[in-house]
């Protein structure tokens, strides 16, 4: 047999017969140490299997434990596992789907009548401990499609077949684990032992295929891990973001409701969450004035024409309702606020003089989703975008972005995110604007990023048709990450709506547009807010920051007078005077999060002081009722950056 060369990326080179596997050509590359961490490998471009002869000369780039490359590999080989156990355990009342490994895990589908339960998951988790302990290599066999076929229909596996067809190739490649055979590229771990450390997560419905016309299968959620302290460590913080989950939270703290009466995604905000919300908005607006923006307010329908000259009804009337008649004109509600702040513009002549002009508005707007898509506060159908316009000369583009960056990044900060993943998205093919345009807003893009010292990635050929953008994921504290912030450059709108400004040369020129939104959205960004803090919520934009508790009914009378001076001063503070045990109404006030419980006994009523309880379960040492105020004052100040009380 004719020799050839085996190589590692940085150079080590192995002379071997053709047609020896993957893995024992990495044997004699690697330490034996470093080659028991390899589960597959990159040979050139293609990821294969340890056991894959080579038959010519080859690059190997190993895939090893502790990457997420090997968990891929790991996860979606517990899938096929995962299959295998299920078909033993269920015979032919179930039919195999595909089984492809996801972001935290795997998935399998399968078709079967009965639904799967937790008792089924037990089976099927015990039976596939079985199969891994058995040690068993993931054989690859290739076979001629033909064949595969004939194979797979004597089972009844119809979807093999259909996907086989579809492939339309004359050979096709299947795996086997003790018998079950699968159809798959490939690759898989080489033997079952290194499936060490697995959950069944959870069954929901899925179509074959995605398409809403073909089969209902239930699709078996799944994780994987290569040793077992991985997989409990994600397991608890699955836990902990089902405890945190702002859905659960909003109804506890009584934030946020929905009624079947009003209409899916719909929003109702409770008394507690619009007072949430009332201090996210001032604040918001604080900021705005700030920093040199003026706020808009726009109604919530325009005239169908408006939608028509923006482009929206060509490119966007999917996520839009439909139109409504007035006195026989067309109406639409709105998906963006844009339009409006570009009919604001248009309402006088602008000079450059005026430029940059900033405008925000915390602007209601409706889109279309579906009904299987509508998540909490996450995805709804009527949201208040905290949206933003800046008009501005071509050459102080660069400067508006750093300003831009600056307020983001600064909002951010102030309510508790100061982890980011950073994005800016390039022409994509189908675009308007001429070359010289994106080049130029691109490269403002990246200095501002540059000059504020920000790590970005590039996102090749993702920015909008109308301009490049930059995208700004945060990371929550179970290191979720969240789309919430976009700046966008616009070419488009200025042109179709025809605007301009007179410039220094007293001729008239085309504005840059850039559409920001900082928070995303209100509902998503507490939504978010809400998941982050587990509702316990920093003081300065607590709904109520202090509860008063009294011991006995002695103290009713002093308790009212504390909380009339507490409200007087501006805190936001509630009463629980009942003829109720303290520690009762201590641990409601616990579960309601509120940051501080003022105890009032007969010692405190004595000396006029409170006995001052954090939520956490501390306690502060006794004091007065003016000293709690400026407590309250100093850490609102510090939280929101700075005083919103109108006595300082
Ligand atoms: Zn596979
Ligand atoms: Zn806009």
């Amino acid at each position: 047999m004719s020799a050839i060369t085996l190589s590692l990326k940085d150079g080590d080179a192995v002379s071997v017969a053709a047609g020896t596997t993957v893995q024992d050509a990495l044997s004699q590359l690697l330490s034996n140490k470093q080659r028991k961490r390899c589960v597959a490998a990159y040979a050139g471009e293609t990821v294969v299997d340890l056991l894959t002869p080579l038959t010519e000369d080859t690059v190997l780039t190993p895939i090893q434990v502790g990457t997420d490359e090997g968990l891929e590999v790991l996860r979606h080989s517990t899938a096929h596992v995962m299959a295998h156990a299920v078909r033993d355990l269920f015979g032919d009342d179930v039919k195999v789907a595909i089984g492809p490994a996801i972001a935290d895990g795997f998935y399998y589908d399968f078709l079967r009548d009965e639904p799967f339960t937790p008792e089924d998951f037990e089976k099927i988790e015990t039976r596939m401990a079985e199969i891994v302990a058995q040690n068993l290599p993931f054989e690859r066999l290739e076979m001629s499609s033909d064949e595969a076929v004939a194979a797979f229909g004597d089972q009844g596996e119809k979807y093999k077949v259909e996907l086989i067809e579809d492939l339309d190739v004359d050979q096709v490649s299947l795996y086997s684990i003790g018998g079950f055979r699968d159809l798959c590229r490939g690759p898989h771990v080489p033997n079952t032992s290194f499936i060490k450390a697995f959950k069944l997560l959870r069954v929901a419905g899925a179509y074959w295929r995605g398409d809403e016309k073909n089969d209902v299968l239930q699709r078996i959620y799944g994780t994987a891990f290569f040793d077992a302290k991985a997989l409990k460590k994600y397991l608890n913080a699955l836990e902990e973001a089902k405890k945190r989950d702002h859905r659960k939270l909003g109804k506890e703290l009584e934030l946020f409701t929905m009624e079947d009466q009003i209409g899916p995604g719909l929003i109702l905000w409770q008394p507690k969450g619009a007072q949430l919300r009332r201090l996210i908005e001032d604040y918001w607006k604080d900021e705005h004035y700030r920093h040199g923006y003026e706020l808009l307010y726009t109604p919530h329908i325009a005239r169908q024409d408006l939608w028509k000259t923006s482009g929206h009804l060509d490119f966007y009337s999917e996520n839009m309702y439909s139109s409504m008649d007035i006195d026989d004109v067309q109406y639409q509600l709105k998906p963006m606020n844009c339009p409006f702040h570009i009919g604001v513009y248009k309402s006088s002549k602008r000079s450059y003089r005026e430029f940059p002009i900033r405008w925000a508005e915390l602007g209601t707007v409706y889109r279309y989703e579906r009904a299987g898509a509508l998540h909490g506060l996450l995805r709804v159908r009527g949201f208040t975008q905290d949206d933003a316009h800046i008009f501005c000369r071509p050459d102080q583009l660069e400067e508006e972005i750093f300003h831009i960056l600056d307020l983001n990044l600064r909002i951010l900060k102030t309510f508790g995110f100061d982890s980011y993943d950073i994005y800016l998205s390039t022409r994509p093919e189908k675009s308007v604007g001429t070359d010289e345009n994106w080049e130029a807003a691109t490269t403002a893009l990246k200095l501002a990023l540059e000059k504020k010292n920000l790590d970005y990635m590039i996102d090749p050929g993702e920015g909008v048709f109308y301009g490049p953008k930059i995208d700004i994921k945060i990371k929550d504290q179970l290191h979720r990450s969240w789309q919430c912030s976009t700046i966008q450059v616009d070419f488009n709108l200025p042109e179709r709506f025809k605007m301009s400004f007179v410039g220094s040369d007293n001729t008239e020129h085309q504005p840059i547009m850039i559409h920001r939104a900082l928070m995303g959205s209100l509902e998503r960004f507490i939504g978010v807010l809400i998941e982050h803090y587990a509702g316990a919520f920093p003081l300065w934009f607590a709904p109520v920051q202090a509860r008063i508790l009294n011991i006995t009914d002695d103290q009713a009378a002093y308790g009212e007078a504390v909380y009339e001076q507490l409200r007087l001063a501006g805190i936001r503070v509630e009463k629980d005077l009942r003829n109720e045990k303290l520690n009762y109404k201590i641990r409601e006030a616990q579960v309601k999060k509120i940051p501080y419980m003022l105890i009032v006994g007969d010692k405190e009523k004595e000396a006029a002081t409170v006995a001052v309880r954090l939520r956490t379960g501390k306690n502060l040492p006794p004091m007065s009722v003016a000293d709690f105020i400026e407590l309250v004052k100093k850490e609102v100040t510090a939280g929101r950056g700075y005083s919103n009380f109108l006595s300082d």
